[in-house]
């Protein structure tokens, strides 16, 4: 192998072409960003860079140790066979770059709702932005309740902006948490000092303006928009590669070419483990799979199929996430232990650690049939979020009544 190209400079992107170098590619690198910075950490912004802790989320990054040729502000426009098309700044259209080695690592972008001139949160660029309009006493509106509007609405909050949120679905995070779950973490924003609207579709989007599907408006000084991405496959739309909500891969990451691999947000993997189609969005992933894709790239024959895993700081709470309780799993099973009775994802069981009501750190445990570990979320309980992160990776059982009973540590049974 001797030419390498690198397409998307976010996280993925820089640890796909450090693990090159490190796992011993001497050959020619070319890493092209169509953003004009060099790699940086999306988390921080929405948290330290929108609250004013921090300026700045750059990776440590220096081409010329890495011997790689980056082209910032240039965007892959077209892949055509072993050719890779590019447009520089302004669209201008760039050198055409050749390959026998392509990692695509374009991550996701915003779902864009109809209407114009509503804010949305995925670059540097975007958080510093967002960050000089959240003054004091401005009324935000924030649309979707998931992670990012939680976090947005913190941030609001603690500067002192008037927040609504606002969510069509009738818990938070519902994307991720069923509603038996997710309505614990609704009380967040009233204690926090934001209304939350739950069950409100919204039709369209403006500047200041939230109009709503039931022909009703809500006005605003700011208007932020968080409902997901999808991934930026835009450009590969005639590229021959299969693509379904991302670049379908392989566990080995390989999407169906020779010398072609896809990581991060952008990628959609097999999952052996959860015989199903599981997609990135999470900072974990852009982390670990380029080392996978890069070592079968060069040769070898490696699976990446971890436990998926997210986190969040919201409302002032440490929010974990793991696994993915709905995959692959069959009908109904009783849900066991204080407070959640009702019956949950099919097939699984719910057993919560503490009471959600009741206490400030809880965590719940989804096990499926044989009482393994489907997934966990844990509210500032790192301890039990990490050993059942650990036990959900093992694929061991656990005994659902010492699980639940929060002065016994979790462990495997
Ligand atoms: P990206 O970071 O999206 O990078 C892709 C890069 O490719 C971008 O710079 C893009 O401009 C570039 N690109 C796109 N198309 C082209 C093209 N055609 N040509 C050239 N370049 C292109 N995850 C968590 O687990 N926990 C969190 O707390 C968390 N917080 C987050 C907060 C915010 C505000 C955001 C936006 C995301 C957060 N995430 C979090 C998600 C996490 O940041 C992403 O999963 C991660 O950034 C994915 O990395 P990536 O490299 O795959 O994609």
């Amino acid at each position: 192998m001797e030419r390498v190209v690198v397409v998307g400079a976010g996280l993925a992107g820089l640890r796909t072409v450090v693990g090159l170098r490190e796992q011993g590619y001497a050959g020619e690198l070319t890493l092209v960003g169509a953003e004009s910075r060099g790699p940086y950490d999306r988390p921080p912004l929405s948290k330290a860079i929108l609250s004013g802790k921090s300026d700045d989320s750059a990776l440590p990054f220096d081409p010329d140790e890495l011997r790689v040729d980056f082209r910032p502000g240039v965007r892959a426009t077209r892949l055509r066979g072993d050719v890779v098309e590019t447009a520089g700044p302004g669209e201008v259209s760039g050198p055409d770059l050749d390959f026998d080695g392509l990692v695509l690592a374009t991550g996701a972008e915003p779902v864009v709702l109809p209407g114009e001139g509503a804010r949305y949160l995925r670059t540097h660029d975007d958080a510093h932005a967002l960050r000089a309009a959240l003054r004091p006493g401005a009324a935000v509106v924030i649309v979707g309740a998931g992670w990012i509007g939680a976090e947005v609405a913190t941030v609001a909050r603690t500067v002192g902006c008037r927040v609504t949120v606002v969510e069509q679905a009738p818990t938070p995070v519902a994307h991720a948490l069923p509603p038996q779950v997710g309505r614990h973490l609704a009380p967040w924003y009233a204690e926090a000092g934001a209304d939350l609207l739950l069950d409100h579709r919204v039709a369209a989007v403006g500047p200041n303006t939230v109009d709503f599907a039931d022909g009703t408006t809500l006005r605003a000084d700011v208007v932020i928009v968080g409902v997901g991405v999808r991934p930026a496959t835009g450009w590969l739309a005639d590229s021959g590669l299969e693509l379904d909500r991302g670049v379908v891969v392989g566990a080995d990451l390989a999407a169906g070419r020779r010398g072609v691999y896809a990581v991060g947000d952008v990628a959609a993997r097999w999952s052996p483990r959860y015989g199903a189609r599981v997609r990135g969005e999470h900072w974990d992933d852009a982390l670990r799979a380029p080392a996978v894709a890069v070592a079968n790239l060069l040769g070898g024959a490696q699976t990446y199929d971890p436990v998926p895993y997210v986190w969040s700081e919201q409302f002032g709470r440490m929010v974990q996430y793991a696994g993915l309780p709905a995959a692959g799993l069959p009908a109904s099973t009783p849900a066991a232990g204080p407070p959640g009775a009702e019956p949950d994802v099919p097939g699984t069981q719910l057993v919560w650690r503490g009471d959600p009501a009741a206490d400030d750190r809880w965590s719940v445990f989804w096990l499926d049939q044989d009482a393994r570990v489907a997934a966990v979320l844990a509210v500032d309980q790192p301890r039990d979020f990490v050993a059942g992160r650990r036990i959900a990776e093992s694929g061991a059982a656990v005994d659902p009544a010492l699980l639940a009973d929060p002065a016994v540590s979790v462990k495997s049974s």
